[in-house]
């Protein structure tokens, strides 16, 4: 198994793309803490099929947007476990509107999850890591991040902000054996996607080379990838798992 030994977070790993990233990780061997905000149910639900499948999991609740809580559970799971290997900063959220019609309250919401969760967690996990000398930073961005959606300003913002602090972190943490990097999902069939409308489905549909949505298992097996001994010489990278529609 190729993360024996290791233990990973992942935030907002109760259901979607996280829950699928949570599930691969354990099942290379991975000690995996489930992060949740609200859904505590399904991310108890993770944590049972992972111990049925024979892995290791527990379920830690925490806003990522709240910075002293971050601390507080990320210290929580290094006095409990003794280190932290791999974080993947996946919670994240929407609030699409026109800009003209965006509240300030619908973009400091996503920006203070999407971007400022990760900046959160990465500065908690990073004084860990560095002295282990060794760490895999992952964080989810989108291709929404990379190219820009009409009406996702707040939603854009905070993923193209993940990829320059990515970048950053990335250049900070590299001498010290810590890789960052980003994964830029398409368009991924899960909850966050399934609220669109079909004439939406069918536009987008039209704009993916490959002419249809990934699943969270695609951007579940990248992620894999990053956190294991294969990727050691990446970092600073944004990965597009998108169907080609950015290239
Ligand atoms: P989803 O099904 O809506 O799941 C979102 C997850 O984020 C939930 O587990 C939720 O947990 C968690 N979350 C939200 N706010 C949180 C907070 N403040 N603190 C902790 N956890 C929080 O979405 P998804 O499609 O799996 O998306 C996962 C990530 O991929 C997101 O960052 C999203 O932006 C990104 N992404 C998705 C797509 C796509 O097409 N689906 C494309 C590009 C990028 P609770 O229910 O407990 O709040």
């Amino acid at each position: 198994m190729r993360l024996e030994g290791q233990v990973a977070l992942v935030t907002g790993a109760g259901r979607g793309i996280g829950r699928a990233i949570a599930m691969a990780l354990a099942k290379e061997g991975a000690m995996v803490i489930v992060n949740f905000n609200g859904s505590q149910a399904r991310a108890e639900e993770v944590v049972d099929q992972i111990c049925k499948d024979g892995g290791k999991a527990e379920a830690v609740q925490c806003n990522v947007a709240d910075h002293g809580a971050c601390k507080m559970m990320i210290d929580d799971v290094i006095e409990r476990f003794g280190r932290l290997d791999i974080l993947v900063n996946n919670a994240g959220i929407t609030r699409d509107n026109l800009l003209m019609k965006m509240s300030e309250e619908d973009f400091d919401s996503v920006i203070d999850t999407n971007l400022k969760g990760a900046f959160n967690c990465i500065k908690h996990v990073s004084r860990q890591m560095i002295r282990q000398k060794a760490g895999r930073i992952i964080s989810i961005s989108s291709v929404s991040g990379v190219m820009g959606n009409a009406g996702q300003a707040n939603y854009s913002a905070s993923k193209a902000g993940i990829i320059g602090l990515t970048k950053a972190a990335a250049r900070e943490l590299a001498k010290k054996g810590i890789t960052v990097n980003a994964i830029a999902p398409g368009f991924i069939r899960t909850e966050m996607t399934e609220v669109l409308s079909d004439a939406v489905k069918t536009a987008v549909t039209e704009n993916i080379p490959m002419k249809h949505f990934g699943e969270a298992e695609d951007i579940a097996q990248t992620a894999l990838f990053l956190a294991s001994a294969g990727a050691g010489y990446i970092t600073g990278q944004v990965i597009c798992v998108d169907g080609g529609m950015a290239m």
